[in-house]
């Protein structure tokens, strides 16, 4: 039975991999791609082949095979990748605990996993450019109207914090009293209410009334982002950002009701930051990164093992999603992103490594 129990625990955690298309010069520079794909029937197999030169200088190569719960090669669709997650957003009405991670280096395609292009474009017609987020609150709104008819009533509330730097933003607060002046902000913390759920104090939280409400919340994150930075595509490459979905049901005529939560986490740029050299801000900065991931790989590492001590507070990240990461019933993805590029070669290696600790 409790190997049972364990089985049930792992099943509740998947890793899919995802491998972005070569971008423009990318495509002249590469001669040859260090990832590829071996043929077989479930084609969810990768292979990294590492080369090098030996001390005497010849070329030597190492291939690493990894399998994982799904493989998205370069040409797979965000329709394609939203088709293998829908299961998951429903879990989430159903009143489970759900959490989406994107990780991977720093444009390896987590945002576009995550979001979709820049949310300058997002109101464009484009649907089919668009990520997980815009399509899992269409689905999720979609599914209510539906529900609607057999007597449930939801109600949405999104929340969008940033962690940077283990401290919490608000990107939902009014444009321009969002990071930048976090001091004029009343203070966010972390803390658990009556009933013993995680919550942040001070955070704002929007009713999320319709698909449409998303764009509109996607872009003010956009905005509060750029406030707080110089340059928004760095500072959010060195942050988390964590787009929360609370899903509460009930049904007048059944009388029942269920709680869902779904996190939408989009994680900053796993690449290996040099400590050396950096100094100041930049160190601390690089440190607080390389902290945060390493502390949720131990945390998926150890709820999938099963163990009995989880270290959910050696991060404000993990600390955020404890009762979604940890809750019986939790269900956890996560993506790694890997861009083919045999400059990245040894990023990815890392990052497929990760994700091989966490599976
Ligand atoms: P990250 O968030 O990991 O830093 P991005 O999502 O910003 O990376 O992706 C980097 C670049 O690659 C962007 O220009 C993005 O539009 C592009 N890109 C990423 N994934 C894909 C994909 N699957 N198909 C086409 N372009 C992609
Ligand atoms: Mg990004």
């Amino acid at each position: 039975r409790l190997h049972n129990a364990i089985q049930e625990l792992k099943g509740n955690i998947r890793v899919f991999c995802r491998v972005r298309p070569l971008l423009g010069d990318e495509k002249a520079a590469a001669a040859s791609l260090p990832i590829s794909f071996p043929e077989c029937d479930d084609n969810n197999e990768i292979e990294l082949v590492q080369s090098s030169e030996n001390a005497l200088g010849k070329a030597t190569s190492k291939a690493f095979p990894f399998k994982f719960d799904r493989v998205f090669a370069p040409d797979s669709s965000q329709d394609a990748v939203f088709e293998d997650v829908s299961q998951l957003i429903q879990s989430a009405l159903d009143g489970y605990p759900v959490c989406i991670f994107a990780y991977g280096q720093t444009g390896s395609g987590k945002t576009h996993t995550m979001q979709g292009p820049d949310s300058i474009s997002l109101s464009s017609k484009d649907e089919h450019i668009l990520g997980i987020i815009p399509r899992a609150v269409k689905q999720i709104y979609e599914n209510t109207n539906k529900l609607a008819e057999r007597g449930w009533e939801y109600t949405l509330e999104g929340q969008f914090l940033e962690i940077y730097n283990e401290t919490l933003q608000d990107l939902l607060a009014p444009t321009g009293r969002g990071a930048q002046t976090n001091d004029k902000q009343a203070k966010l913390d972390i803390y658990q209410d009556s009933e013993g759920h995680t919550r942040v104090k001070n955070v704002t939280t929007v009713k999320v009334d319709s698909a449409e409400r998303v764009h509109w919340l996607l872009a003010r994150a956009a905005d509060n982002r750029t406030v707080a930075a110089t340059n928004c595509n760095e500072r959010s490459s060195r942050s988390h950002s964590v787009f929360t979905l609370f899903l509460r049901g009930t049904n007048a005529l059944t009388g029942e009701s269920s709680s869902g939560v779904l996190n939408l986490i989009d994680l900053a740029g796993s690449e290996r930051l040099a400590n050396s050299g950096s100094s100041g801000d930049r160190l601390k900065e690089t440190q607080a990164i390389n902290k945060s991931l390493a502390c949720l790989g131990d945390v998926i590492a150890a709820l999938a093992k099963g163990s009995r001590h989880i270290p959910y507070r050696n991060s404000k990240l993990t600390h955020l999603l404890q009762e979604s990461l940890g809750a019986g019933n939790s269900k956890t993805l996560m993506f790694v992103c890997v861009n083919p590029s045999p400059g990245s070669a040894q990023e990815s290696l890392c990052s497929l490594q990760f994700a091989t600790k966490v599976n």
